[in-house]
């Protein structure tokens, strides 16, 4: 099939690989300029997850493993802190590993796409892998999104494993995210433009030079609040259908599942069932509109544990199934205490 991949991010690097060993004619368009094209993102996820996707992509993820988390600490509201042990959790070249992903891709950079653009019309299907824009589709009146920015710093000393403060109604939070060699990216998502812990850090790091500043939007509306998923031949896939767990605005997993289900459901037949593919997102991310209703309603004051008991269950159960592609144990009472104390 001849398919445009619309976007060069997680989502679109990995589909062009996988898309294009399977034998599809891919070409990928990029609104960013080659030379300024970055990954957006904080760089961590599960290593446990990634060696499989990698693998599948023909790539060795230890090459792009910059620093192995043991400990995460998470400092909260009223001098309070809580560890979590770490299984699996890294940072890696996210940059790299995308550059790598895209290796033998048509690539077309510098092309901000809309549905008007002409030349996507002879392509087969339009795969909208823009992220948080959404450019293709149309917009959501469920949509829910956190401001967000970062910083990418070296010369940091002193702080060297991951570490976030979690601010007060789980309102957003800041991360440290370490790099190896003394650099870091430090960043905040923050519903009321805040960013606390941001400045602190710079005053507490007079020597941190930063290298570059980042910044859009998370999605955290589930893909249950991101319909439709497809219009005529343009389809969604990653974080513009809503592939995000909203708890955490960790996105890169998510997308990659997301890739994996329209993958297997393109292969299955010579024309793509959209239907199937709704209804296999809907119920693979089933559960991120439990999460994400936990997460609107300890924002607006309304969590509470025993009138919303069965949704806590909801998000302890899965993401306890699912430790190894989170990274970090899981544990009830522990999640408990991170609510109350937020
Ligand atoms: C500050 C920040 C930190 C984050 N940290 C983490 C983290 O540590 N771990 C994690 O798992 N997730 C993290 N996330 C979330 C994660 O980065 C995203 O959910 C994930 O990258 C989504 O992948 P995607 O391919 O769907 O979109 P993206 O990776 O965002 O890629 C979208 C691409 O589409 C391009 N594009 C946009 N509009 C157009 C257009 N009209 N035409 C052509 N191209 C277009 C963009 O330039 C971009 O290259 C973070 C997000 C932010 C904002």
């Amino acid at each position: 099939m001849k398919l445009a991949i619309v976007g060069a991010g997680v989502a679109g690097s990995y589909l062009g690989n996988r898309l294009q060993g399977d034998g599809h004619q891919i070409e990928i368009f990029e609104a960013t300029r080659k030379e300024s094209h970055w990954p957006v993102c904080a760089w961590g996820a599960s290593k446990n997850v990634l060696e499989i996707f990698s693998k599948n992509a023909g790539l060795d993820f230890d090459n792009y493993v910059l620093h192995r988390g043991k400990k995460l600490r998470m400092d909260l509201p009223d001098e309070k802190v809580e560890y979590l042990d770490l299984k699996g959790l890294v940072t890696y070249d996210k940059y790299l590993w995308e550059r790598d992903l895209c290796e033998g891709l048509k690539i077309n950079y510098g092309f901000h796409c809309t549905p008007e653009s002409d030349f996507l019309s002879n392509f087969d299907y339009i795969i909208d892998c823009t992220g948080f824009h959404r450019s293709l589709l149309p917009r959501s009146p469920h949509d829910f999104i956190i401001p967000s920015y970062e910083f990418l710093v070296e010369n940091v000393s002193g702080v060297d494993e991951f570490y976030v403060i979690g601010y007060k109604g789980a309102r957003g939070y800041f991360w440290f995210f370490p790099l190896g060699n003394g650099r870091a990216y430090i960043g905040a998502g923050d519903i009321d433009r805040k960013y606390y812990g941001i400045s602190e850090f710079f005053v507490k790091n007079p020597r941190a030079q930063v290298l570059r500043k980042i910044g859009r939007p998370i999605r955290l509306s589930p893909p249950k609040r991101m319909l439709p998923f497809h219009i005529d031949n343009i389809i969604g896939v990653g974080e513009s259908i809503g592939c995000v767990f909203p708890l955490l605005g960790e996105g890169i997993i998510p997308s990659l599942i997301c890739c994996n289900i329209f993958i297997d459901v393109l292969n299955k037949d010579s024309t793509f069932d959209a239907g199937l593919y709704e209804k296999r997102i809907l119920k693979k991310f089933g559960y991120y509109d439990d999460v994400y209703r936990i997460v609107r309603l300890k924002m607006d004051g309304k969590l509470n544990s025993i009138k919303h008991f069965k949704l806590l269950m909801s998000m302890y159960r899965n993401m306890k199934k699912e430790e190894k592609r989170f990274g970090f144990g899981i544990d009830f009472e522990q999640m408990n205490r991170l609510l109350k104390a937020l």
